[in-house]
């Protein structure tokens, strides 16, 4: 099982409220003062303050490194996402 608060950079997460395309499995494309998520239905990308996104997280669904995340079209693995140094 894994932890509520034990998120990283491209887990797949659920959050308490779907998205308006029904669905509710959010990729996280950064983790820092803000947080952006990237809707795993439609691709719609979301930025939300970290405060604002601990309060509406409701699990963590898939690891990065679980194989199954890279099934979604929209998924981007973690090797691909830009990184500040
Ligand atoms: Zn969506």
């Amino acid at each position: 099982m894994i932890n509520k608060a034990d998120y990283a950079l491209a887990d797949t997460v659920m959050m308490k409220k779907r998205h308006a395309c029904q669905a509710n499995d959010w990729e996280i494309l950064r983790l820092g003062a803000d947080i952006r998520l990237k809707c795993m239905g439609c691709g719609h990308i979301m930025l939300m303050s970290r405060a604002d996104f601990n309060q509406r997280l409701k699990k963590v669904l898939i690891k990065q490194d679980d194989l199954t995340a890279r099934r979604s079209q929209h998924y981007v693995p973690v090797s691909e996402i830009a990184q500040p140094n």
